[in-house]
């Protein structure tokens, strides 16, 4: 693995025959060196023009190993930050909860004079935060 975190070779195609991808097309353009999946178990050669390089091989736009890096990265930072707010969400609502419990017990306490001075205080803060 190199300092991008992939290896170019990952990308390339490699026949059943353990043969590595053609470099050109019919009229000699250059052809990309990525692999489709097809139907069966085999993978097969992209068949589109190579028009971008790196690590010594020509790509398509979809099978540039760079910018499927870049997409893969993109695609699970947005999902990252889908789960954190998902998560903080979830917790900001169950602390809520608890909080609200809290009061609720005070309260009951207060109604039949048995709640302390701190649990008096306790309330008033767990009701400030609640409302800020
Ligand atoms: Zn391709």
């Amino acid at each position: 693995m190199d300092e991008k975190g992939y290896e170019i070779e990952d990308f390339l195609h490699i026949n059943r025959y353990g043969e590595g991808p053609q470099r050109t097309l019919m009229g000699g353009r250059p052809r990309c060196c990525g692999y489709v999946r097809g139907n069966g178990i085999y993978r097969h050669q992209c068949s589109k023009q190579g028009k971008l390089e790196e690590g010594g091989y020509t790509w398509c736009k979809t099978h540039h190993p760079q910018t499927v890096v870049a997409k893969r990265n993109a695609r699970n930072a947005a999902w990252e930050k889908k789960w954190n707010a998902r998560k903080n969400a979830i917790g900001a609502a169950y602390a809520r909860q608890c909080a609200e419990q809290k009061v609720c017990e005070i309260a009951i306490k207060c109604l039949s004079q048995e709640a302390t001075f701190d649990e008096l205080m306790e309330a008033a803060e767990e009701l400030s935060r609640l409302r800020g």
